[in-house]
């Protein structure tokens, strides 16, 4: 077996600098919130492969799932010869999704996939080509996802043109961003300025925003964007690629809101580690393409569908919506203690288990990317992997595993309690 470092040396020499790497160790196996790397260090997983680990890493009904699945087929391409486990995956989020009346839905790869697909079936239903999407939000690296994307560097820098006929509308992020008047004002000055809403066919919107910060939309907000959708015949488009199953405490985070949408995009926690997305909306509307119009060689892959049923069990066995919001209290409980000793922890917000931690200097109150990467350093050392987020890298995310027991949780807390010291101890010497 090699070395991180000989690992490492092979990745720079062999793979595209493009695919930014976080960490320089590699894994060797995982089980549950725990990765092992290749020297044998153990890690406590607060990343869950970003957000696709709600029900840990290889749960065991999800390996036996894909095992039974494994010596029955593989693969047959879903639109050639299909298989019954994909239809009633199908029937299972039809049943799941917030959406009154009838459902259907459409199984993919990816989570840019997905919010592709949503974009391509509302276009096919409204005849109509904009669509609107939010500053800081993130639908993905395909070039539809990074139109809708509205953060520049590193997204998008250097790989326009994107697809025409993209807008974007401020969110109302925190108490230093936009209200929610000032950001549906803006969405009536596109109407006037830009396009007129009967050109537009969808508004695409992440419920708390993902890479953007953990941002939580205000419930007037949605309420206000289903309005104007309802007034103009627009559709709203839920992206639920990262808040989905579970992690904000409910199956959707929709479900935290009075309106309902009419298409959600999902994928990350749907299949457990397996590659599976899917879009599921009113039924009329999820019938306007074509036969062909939809789909994809891998879309539907029967691994990942056997693994996502087993996903859903455990959900419900394990009652996972309930621990996401014990271990989201219990996590925000410990961030708002520390604030005092730490003031470069400015802000804790989040829904259910979509907790995060921004900071700032305390001085100035710029946001500090550098104190965020200094906590996630201090806890990677002490073996706790973090992510950061938010459009200028101050957030610290936390994506544990839904099933993480009380033990290891309280242990990940005891090294966050020593990075946070660590980063309020720097900032003295500093000072
Ligand atoms: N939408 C959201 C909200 C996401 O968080 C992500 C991934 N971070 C995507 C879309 C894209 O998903 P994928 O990387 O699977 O294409």
């Amino acid at each position: 077996m090699s070395s991180n470092q000989q690992i490492h040396q092979r990745r720079l020499a062999a793979a595209s600098r493009g695919v930014g790497v976080m960490c320089d160790f590699f894994a060797e196996r995982a089980e549950n919130a725990t990765l092992w790397d290749v020297e044998g260090r153990r890690f406590i997983d607060f990343a869950g492969g970003i957000a696709v680990l709600n029900t840990g890493h290889r749960h065991p009904k999800v390996i036996a799932a894909i095992e039974q699945q494994l010596h029955r087929f593989t693969h047959t391409a879903y639109q050639i010869v299909p298989y019954e486990s994909a239809v009633s995956l199908m029937e299972r989020l039809n049943a799941l999704v917030p959406i009154d009346g009838p459902v259907k839905s459409a199984l993919f790869t990816t989570g840019a996939e997905a919010v592709e697909n949503a974009v391509k079936i509302a276009r096919a239903h409204t005849g109509r080509s904009a669509v609107i999407a939010f500053s800081a939000g993130f639908h993905g690296r395909t070039l539809m996802g990074l139109a809708l994307t509205g953060k520049v560097v590193p997204y998008k820098s250097g790989f326009g043109p994107f697809p025409a006929e993209v807008y974007h509308v401020p969110f109302p992020a925190g108490p230093q961003g936009p209200s929610v008047a000032a950001s549906l004002a803006a969405l009536e000055q596109l109407f006037k300025s830009d396009v007129d809403p009967a050109r537009v066919a969808a508004i695409v919107i992440e419920p708390v925003q993902g890479e953007g910060g953990f941002n939580v939309a205000p419930a007037a907000l949605l309420s206000g964007l289903r309005e104007c959708c309802d007034r103009h015949g627009i559709l709203l488009i839920a992206d639920e690629v990262q808040t989905g199953f579970g992690r904000t405490g409910r199956m959707f985070a929709m479900e935290h809101y009075p309106v309902q949408p009419d298409l959600i995009a999902m994928a990350k926690s749907l299949a457990g580690g397996m590659p599976l997305s899917a879009v599921a909306g009113k039924a009329a509307i999820m019938d306007a393409p074509a036969p062909g119009g939809l789909g994809g060689t891998y879309a539907a892959n029967p691994l990942a569908v056997a693994a996502s049923h087993a996903v859903l069990d455990i959900i419900a066995e394990e009652h996972l919506l309930e621990r996401s919001n014990v271990l989201g209290a219990r996590l925000t409980a410990f961030l708002e203690s520390r604030r005092a000793q730490c003031p470069a922890l400015t802000d804790v917000r989040g829904l259910g288990s979509m907790i995060a931690a921004e900071f700032a200097d305390p001085a100035t109150g710029q946001p500090s990317a550098a104190l965020a990467a200094r906590v996630q350093q201090a806890a990677l050392a002490r073996g706790l992997l973090l992510l950061t987020c938010g459009t200028d890298g101050n957030v610290i995310r936390f994506l544990y595993p839904l099933t993480i027991d009380d033990a290891q949780f309280e242990e990940a807390l005891g090294h966050l309690d020593a990075a946070l010291a660590q980063a309020a101890q720097a900032l003295m010497q500093a000072a």
